[in-house]
């Protein structure tokens, strides 16, 4: 083997990603006096959570009655019954805790009148336990939520002494003999130098894998490197059937614009002028939850209502709206119209459809962060060493579909919690597990075989190919055609990984390598969420395949596993947690109110 020198750095925890989940898990581990190392490949601030608009969900409770019980309860139903209750309590009860947290940090939320955090109403967060009406819980900060987010983790990060590994590029684990997570590999992009880091804790945050799909609000950087270092290892990809569609992507473009603007009081309308959704969803209309909008936009496009010269998108209208509104509280969105769909929001309405925007499935996960490495016996099993928390992670808190502004939630809640954890279970300043000379091998060899690859596939012929089948095989409607025709053409397309060609050998930004990486990357995260969703013969959440219509508990609420291998994947099973962590006379949630039950809006 080619031998790269190396560098090497020891640190008490290296966390890879600076998102929201990786910026607030790194604060939370340097205020504890833990050694921290971020690695990340963007600029922190760059990362995809900057471009979070709509806002983070939390009971405060400032512009109406509202109680975490009842966040947890639309949580629980927003998941469709497949989120584990232990971890959807500690979100719905630190949620308000987390949120005063940012605005203690310096997070500049929309404010009221009267000076306390502004909270708009977002799909599926309802009052009374899904019996009253939507609820105002989503705090902003205009519709720039996440920009402000993470400049202040960044900051107060900084400040307090975190070491940032800015445009480092972490290529693999290096795991030690007993499966245990000893550190990480990382490429510097600039400079093109080679780096081990050691950690007694080494944390995930590397964000979603939307990439995989053709039309995806995320950033090109989301290539789910996280969930394919996880794949390598042999540890399973937990749920990676659900993928949320947004409803509302800029037609063409694939640009977010925020349910934010429907909490607003924006609605869709067909090419008849219907406001249709209050023929679908009666009680919540066009603020029921994303993976109902999105189906239901799809039906009317399929029943030729779509508007449009090709019939084949839908109107989303906000011109009756007063103009004070669209400018202080959706500025982002008036200028993301008119950029990208050359609309004037005053005036006209957003010609939109549903955009993969979420991936519920990833990296299994403890309410902790902890990595799972489930066996029959006992599948909660740690993973030491390892975490994963962000959209990378599954705890789980959005089982088959997430409401919208529950992930930013979700990153500053786990965040904290890994670093929580981390603190009871590392020693500071402790010396590292030594690094086996085989987990380096796996990685620099990986990393040398791409680098010279000199088959006949291009890498982004290849990833168009893999964009395009997931694309049309795993839609926001499925069957089983679709899904078996998927897993052949997926199988086919990620056996192209072996004939691919990188026409840059340098180590100096070499994008050409990146992107290939990158792939690798993807290309389990692809085959993970085509073979999970072929396997699972029911509809829930955001798997709604048409063979098999109706939610089927008794023989799929559970959460899958895929273990990926190359082109093989082999799917498993674990329980889903039905368990809340507080019984009921110690104040925690009524378990008949969270007892399955069919999801109507
Ligand atoms: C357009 C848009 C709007 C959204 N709006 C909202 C909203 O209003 N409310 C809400 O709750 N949710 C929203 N979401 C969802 C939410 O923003 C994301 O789920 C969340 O920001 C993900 O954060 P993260 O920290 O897990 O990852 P990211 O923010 O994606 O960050 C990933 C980090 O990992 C690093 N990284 C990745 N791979 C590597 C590697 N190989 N080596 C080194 N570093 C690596 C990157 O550099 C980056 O720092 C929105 C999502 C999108 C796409």
């Amino acid at each position: 083997m080619v031998a790269y020198p190396y560098e090497t750095h020891a640190y008490d925890v290296v966390v890879v990603g600076a998102g929201g989940a990786g910026l607030r898990a790194t604060l939370g581990m340097v205020e504890r006096g833990l050694k921290t190392a971020c690695i990340t490949k963007v600029f922190p601030t760059r990362s995809h959570t900057v471009a979070a608009q709509g806002g983070i969900a939390a009971s405060l409770g400032n512009m109406g009655p509202d109680h975490w019980q009842w966040h947890m309860y639309d949580t629980v139903k927003g998941s469709d019954w497949l989120g584990d209750m232990d971890a959807m309590e500690y979100l719905a009860r630190e949620a308000p805790k987390a949120v005063y947290e940012l605005d203690h940090y310096g997070v500049p939320f929309s404010r009221t009148e009267d000076g306390k955090i502004y909270q708009r109403p977002f799909g599926g967060h309802t009052t009374e336990f899904g019996e009253g009406p939507p609820v105002q819980r989503t705090c902003a900060a205009a519709d720039r939520t996440g920009h402000a987010i993470l400049h202040t983790l960044y900051g107060q990060s900084v400040k307090q002494k975190a070491e940032f590994y800015v445009e480092y590029f972490a290529i693999d684990l290096l795991m030690g003999p007993e499966g245990d997570c000893r550190g990480v590999m990382a490429w510097n992009l600039a400079q093109g130098t080679l780096h081990v880091f050691t950690a007694k804790m080494v944390v995930l945050a590397t964000g979603g894998y939307g990439r995989a799909y053709f039309s995806a609000t995320s950033a090109h950087t989301c290539t789910g490197d996280g969930n394919g270092m996880v794949a390598r290892q042999g540890l399973p990809l937990q749920d990676m059937e659900f993928v949320q569609f947004h409803p509302t992507g800029i037609y063409g473009a694939g640009c977010l614009i925020t349910e934010g603007a429907r909490g607003e009081g924006g609605y869709l309308t067909n090419s008849e002028g219907e406001r249709f959704m209050e023929r679908y969803a009666p009680t919540y209309k066009d603020l029921a939850s994303r993976d109902v909008v999105s189906r239901c936009m799809t039906l009317e496009i399929r029943e030729g209502r779509g508007v449009g010269k090709r019939k084949d998108h839908i109107h989303l209208n906000l011109s009756h709206l007063p103009p004070e509104t669209l400018h202080e509280r959706l500025p982002g969105i008036t200028e993301s119209a008119r950029i990208f769909a050359g609309v004037d929001l005053t005036r006209e309405p957003i010609p939109v459809l549903p955009t993969v925007h979420y991936n519920m499935g990833g990296i299994s996960t403890n309410m902790w962060g902890e990595v799972l490495n489930p066996t029959a016996e006992d599948p909660d099993r740690v993973s030491p060493g390892l975490m994963a928390v962000g959209e990378a992670g599954v705890a789980s808190v959005h089982g088959a579909n997430r409401l919208g502004s529950n992930s930013l939630i979700d990153l500053v809640v786990f965040g904290r919690a890994a670093a929580i954890r981390t603190a009871e279970i590392v020693k500071p300043g402790t010396p590292n597990a030594e690094i086996p000379e085989e987990a380096i091998d796996f990685a620099l060899g990986r990393f040398d075989a791409i680098r010279h690859a000199k088959g006949n596939v291009a890498t982004a012929e290849l990833r168009q190919e893999m964009q395009q089948a997931m694309q049309e095989d795993a839609a926001v409607f499925r069957d089983s055609k679709s899904l078996a025709q998927g897993v052949g053409r997926m199988t086919q397309v990620a056996a192209k990984l072996d004939d691919l060609k990188v026409s840059d050998r340098g180590l100096i930004w070499n994008t050409d390598l990146v992107e290939t990486l990158e792939l690798t990357n993807l290309m389990p995260n692809a085959l993970a969420t085509i073979v999970a969703a072929e396997a699972r013969k029911e509809s829930r959440g955001a798997h709604a395949h048409e063979d098999f219509p109706e939610r089927d508990d008794v023989n799929w609420r559970k959460h899958s596993l895929a273990y990926v291998n190359g082109t093989e994947v082999r799917m498993d099973y674990r329980p889903v947690h039905t368990e809340p962590l507080t019984p009921l006379d110690q104040g925690g949630i009524d378990p008949k109110k969270i007892a399955p039950k069919a999801r109507v809006y």
